[in-house]
């Protein structure tokens, strides 16, 4: 059986967690892990499912007597063959769970480290085929942990005493440099071929980029990183088709991916990418399942997608190798009007509705917020930082600075005030670039107040400003096929003078503004 099958099939689940199938997949193909997963992530399905696809037994040292029992109840309740070994074990308990082991009944056996000691256990297991052992708080290992037990001392010999050597899986949320390296050298994991991962990926580099032409920003970046390989994810077929005929009239190899493309071509397409024959996928969503490229450099995200998880997931297929990967999603409000819409025309369930526009809102929050961005997605997914600041993403490398937007917004909404509400975006935005367009002069918008009012900004920049009033409630929208613009009473107390309109602003850091020249 496939993971994913087992995933819903015993637990119930539909998707994996950040994390947790890269875990999955490496153990089941003969890798150690050192899994570094903050408590409440899930650490125990990542070997609880390989624990069931493969041969022999799996055997968890656990700390904790108590937590055992419970997690060995919790696991018989759901039809997994677990059980677990301890000192409160009876006689006539002991005898029964040693047969049903032996009779490959039992797949998956707790003990505590002490256990180790123990020379019954230890010669009875020594004729038992162990396919996979698993460390859970691993950090108990390291006189730097929290908490250091010396029983984890002896787990080294035990793994170097068993012939064929099981595969070895340590489990901790602890992640200091020190704890982590006495972790592969104590307990002996195989540093040639040993796979880290969990939920952080500290050799991402993340980022928003937003008010920008994203066409050129694209073709620009493409240029700079001419021997990387990458993804581009665009949020429709159509974009990624348009997308990919422009990157082609710039002789870039790009490939691309999506739903509507026959299987065949699809797979070419895969393995094309896969085999460095294309440089760039350019693809939805779709492109994804069973990517196997390690060497992918960049990601990066034309629109912004509809929640974190998609977006994490996306993202995370940079840098798999653990060299440098770069994950940079260019925001523009208009994403958020695109999102809201697909859930409208795809939630029928209100409950569900709710819980998708709950998700979208965090990742709007992501793209305009002026923290950490590691850290907020840490923070989204449930581990609490130890830091503020990672220092390594778009956000650590800016200064943010508030800035007085009363004048520029005095423009809007004197515009909005003189179109008395009758119009919408495209004319607002059209009349303070000072457009000379024939709709703008067909009703004599070119004679305006608020004509060319803003004409020192691009369309672009005016148009993201004029949402930025919206989002923040100066002025509001209708729905429905052509919105009109007009302005709330915060908006009104703005002109009267009464109030200001002050705005965050991230100054890009050097190599940003570079990348968007
Ligand atoms: P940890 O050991 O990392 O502290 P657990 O393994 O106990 O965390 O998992 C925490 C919770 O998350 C459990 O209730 C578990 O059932 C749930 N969980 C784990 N994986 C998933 C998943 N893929 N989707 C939804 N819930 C999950
Ligand atoms: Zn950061």
């Amino acid at each position: 059986m496939q993971p994913i099958t087992i995933l819903k099939k015993y637990f119930g689940y539909t998707t994996f967690r950040p994390g947790q199938e890269e875990i999955i997949n490496a153990l089941l193909s003969g890798r150690d892990c050192l899994a570094i997963m903050p408590t409440g992530a899930g650490k125990s399905i990542c070997f609880q499912i390989p624990g069931l696809i493969l041969d022999g037994i799996t055997i968890v040292i656990s700390p904790l007597i108590s937590l055992m029992k419970d997690q060995v109840d919790s696991l018989v309740n759901q039809q997994i063959p677990a059980a677990y070994i301890n000192s409160q074990c009876t006689f006539p308990e002991m005898k029964e769970k040693f047969s049903l082991i032996r009779s490959g009944k039992i797949k998956l056996v707790y003990v505590s480290p002490e256990r180790l000691e123990n020379e019954f256990f230890m010669s009875f297991m020594s004729n038992m085929h162990i396919s996979l052992v698993v460390i859970d708080e691993a950090h108990c290992v390291s006189q730097w942990g929290h908490d250091f037990r010396t029983s984890y001392c002896h787990i080294k010999d035990w793994l170097q005493s068993l012939q064929p050597r099981p595969v070895v899986g340590a489990f901790t949320a602890t992640a200091t440099e020190k704890v982590k390296t006495d972790m592969m050298s104590l307990l002996g994991l195989q540093e040639e071929k040993i796979f880290i991962g969990g939920f952080d990926r500290p050799n991402l580099y993340f980022s928003v980029v937003k008010g920008i032409d994203k066409t050129p920003f694209i073709l620009n970046y493409l240029t700079k990183h001419k021997n990387d390989s990458g993804i581009i994810y665009a949020a429709t077929r159509k974009e990624v088709d348009r997308l990919y005929t422009e990157l082609h009239k710039y002789h870039i190899k790009a490939g691309r991916y999506h739903a509507g493309m026959s299987d065949e071509t699809r797979r070419t397409m895969q393995e094309r990418f896969s085999y460095d024959e294309i440089q760039v996928m350019v693809a939805t969503n779709a492109f994804g399942m069973g990517i196997d490229k390690s060497n992918v450099r960049f990601v990066i995200h034309y629109q912004m997608p509809k929640n974190l998880e998609s977006y994490y997931q996306e993202a995370g297929r940079a840098g798999r190798d653990g060299a440098p990967g770069e994950c940079i999603l260019l925001f523009s409000r208009q994403d958020i009007m695109v999102q809201r819409y697909l859930i409208k025309m795809s939630c029928h369930d209100m409950q569900q509705k709710l819980k998708e526009e709950h998700m979208l809102r965090r990742m709007i929050d992501y793209c305009e917020c002026h923290t950490c961005l590691r850290r907020y997605i840490l923070e989204y997914f449930g581990e609490h930082s130890q830091w503020e600041q990672c220092g390594h993403c778009g956000n650590c490398d800016r200064k943010v600075v508030e800035e007085d937007m009363t004048l520029p917004a005095k423009s809007v909404f004197i515009c909005v005030d003189e179109l008395k509400g009758r119009f919408g975006m495209t004319m607002i935005c059209d009349i303070l670039k000072g457009s000379a367009n024939a709709k703008v002069k067909r009703y004599g918008f070119d004679h305006a107040v608020a004509y060319g009012m803003l004409s020192r900004f691009s369309l672009n920049e005016i148009r993201d400003f004029v949402r930025q009033c919206i989002e923040d409630q100066y002025l509001e929208q209708t729905e429905g096929q052509y919105p009109i613009i007009s302005l709330t009473a915060a908006g009104q107390n703005v002109l009267a003078g009464t109030a200001k309109v002050l705005q965050k602003i991230a100054i890009p850091s050097s190599s940003e503004i570079l990348e968007t020249k």
